[in-house]
């Protein structure tokens, strides 16, 4: 379970979250702060393995991704 291939990670579908779909309140990753019930957030899934979908802030996986894109190479956006 700890070992999860790095690609895994890399290639997710992101979902954003309306404040009345959030229902209860999750752990952002990035922060380690509480997302409380019903703050408009976003869900990112990995595609290889869906289990492993986190909730992250929207500021907070603004970052990441920029931080993903740059470690990529692709200063665009990927869909
Ligand atoms: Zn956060």
């Amino acid at each position: 379970m700890s070992e999860i291939p790095l690609h895994w990670l890399d290639d997710v579908e992101v979902r954003f979250l309306q404040p009345y779909q959030a229902v209860k309140a999750y752990l952002c990753p990035h922060c380690n702060r509480d997302i409380a019930a019903g703050t408009g957030h976003v869900v990112v899934v990995p595609r290889e393995a869906p289990d492993l979908r986190r909730h992250w802030h929207r500021g907070c996986w603004q970052l990441e991704d920029r931080r993903r894109a740059a470690r990529s190479g692709n200063t665009g956006r990927r869909r």
